[in-house]
């Protein structure tokens, strides 16, 4: 079922200590409170298990940021999606821009990372969107198109435990959002990308957020458009105080 979200991205921020102290705390501040969407963090891959010991993971969703595109064996360095499941983790970021940017990861990488996420039972928060010189050849529905592509090799049910985050690149910590219009634009885009793959029923199932500067000021206006089911937060959530208001956006 479709649900609503706002997902936080620490990227390689906080001491285990410093992160600790921001879940808790982000615990603590959702206590009582009846809330329009699922709360995920996604913390770097040393503060997953204390996090998730720490928290009420029912309320809060712990995501680690990657995972290997191996199963297990000699990949030194590599954490694999059974060792985050094994932490208490239910999510993983995967296809980041930052990733698929700086680390070169590509449909090749990320299609078994996809399929190792689920087999473990992750939910992966599946990151596409275009960078600025395509947003202005008009490339950018082209840009998820082709991104998208490497979801669809999936079975139309486990399409259905994905969520697709839409970032567009030049709108990644520089503070520069989509406007709600545009993001509105694209997502209904991916939907029907989705809804000519699987069928209308999937593609209005499917949790589709926005990611890119989303701050407590623009975050009500972005989760008020139809398919904009809510947001990867990269900046703001690296603090209650700027993350509890986008969680209340809804
Ligand atoms: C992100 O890293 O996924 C992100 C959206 O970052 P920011 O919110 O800082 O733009």
């Amino acid at each position: 079922m479709r649900k609503n979200i706002i997902a936080g991205n620490w990227k390689m921020n906080t001491s285990l200590s410093e992160g600790l102290s921001l879940a808790k705390g982000l615990n603590e501040a959702l206590k009582g409170k009846t809330l329009k969407c699922d709360v995920v963090i996604g913390a770097p891959f040393t503060h997953l298990a204390s996090i998730a010991a720490s928290i009420d993971t029912n309320k809060i969703g712990v995501a680690a940021q990657n995972c290997a595109n191996k199963a297990q064996g000699a990949f030194t360095g590599e954490v694999s999606a059974a060792m985050i499941a094994s932490t208490g983790a239910r999510y993983v970021i995967l296809g980041h821009s930052e990733r698929r940017q700086l680390y070169h990861e590509t449909s090749e990488t990320l299609k078994p990372k996809v399929r190792l996420a689920l087999e473990n039972g992750l939910t992966p928060i599946f990151c596409i969107g275009e960078v600025l010189s395509e947003r202005e050849n008009g490339m950018h529905f082209q840009v998820v198109d082709k991104q998208m592509e490497d979801l669809f090799d999936l079975s139309s049910e486990d399409f259905g435990k994905i969520v697709i985050a839409y970032e567009p690149v030049w709108a990644i910590g520089t503070g520069k959002t989509a406007t709600a219009e545009q993001a509105q634009e694209i997502h209904a885009h991916i939907r029907r990308v989705i809804a000519h793959k699987y069928g209308p029923e999937r593609a209005n199932d499917c949790t589709i957020l926005y990611g890119g500067s989303m701050n407590a000021e623009n975050a009500k206006d972005l989760v008020a458009k139809p398919d904009v089911d809510g947001g990867l937060i990269g900046g703001a959530s690296l603090s209650v105080e700027k993350f509890l208001p986008i969680i209340e956006a809804f």
